[in-house]
């Protein structure tokens, strides 16, 4: 199935200059919403992924179903007092300041084998945080995949060394 067919590039948005792929128009149509989790799942399989871990909001929606067909677990990786028990937390640049992501302390076993799961990766620092969560909790990342990369914002060379899984490049 060629899934770029149902990406919607909006261009301008949410501000000038920004060429966003809206992945909505995956998820509205069954078939594109299984295929594209269907593949996520054949690779969560290939590098045996014990729990997935998805940031919100969107990697709830590409990697819940994942977990939900291997029958394993999801953790959700949060922005800063999204979460009520106990939690660690990872800084990540953004063009202007930082933000901050978190996980709960108990989400990740040590020793797991962990697969993250978002739909974008841009410049990657969304992942590097959700890296550094998981392994700061004693987890093994095993992969990370997502629907789209978008290549020229090289987010690959922030998370070297980790195998990276995507369906579509632009
Ligand atoms: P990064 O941290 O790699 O720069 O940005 C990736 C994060 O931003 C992902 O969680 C993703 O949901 C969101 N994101 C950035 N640009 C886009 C886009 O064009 N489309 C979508 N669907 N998400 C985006």
């Amino acid at each position: 199935m060629d899934l770029k067919q149902y990406v919607t590039v909006v261009e301008d948005w949410p501000k000038e200059g920004i060429s966003f792929k809206d992945i909505t128009t995956i998820m509205d149509n069954g078939k594109a919403y299984k295929y594209a989790t269907d593949q996520i799942v054949e690779y969560a399989k290939k590098v045996g992924a014990e729990l997935i871990v998805g940031p919100e909001a969107r990697g709830f929606i590409t990697g819940c179903p994942v977990a939900y067909a291997l029958e394993i677990g999801f953790a959700p990786v949060r922005k800063p007092g999204k979460l009520p028990r106990e939690v660690i937390s990872a800084d990540y640049g953004l063009e202007y300041g930082k933000d901050t992501l978190t996980m709960h302390k108990d989400a990740v076993k040590p020793g797991q084998k962990v697969l993250i799961v978002d739909d974008l990766l841009a410049t990657g620092g969304t992942v590097a945080a959700a890296i550094q969560l998981i392994e700061e909790l004693g987890g093994e990342v095993v992969g990370c995949a997502f629907l789209i990369e978008l290549e020229e914002l090289n987010g690959r060379d922030k998370i070297k060394g980790h195998d990276i899984f995507t369906l579509m490049k632009y």
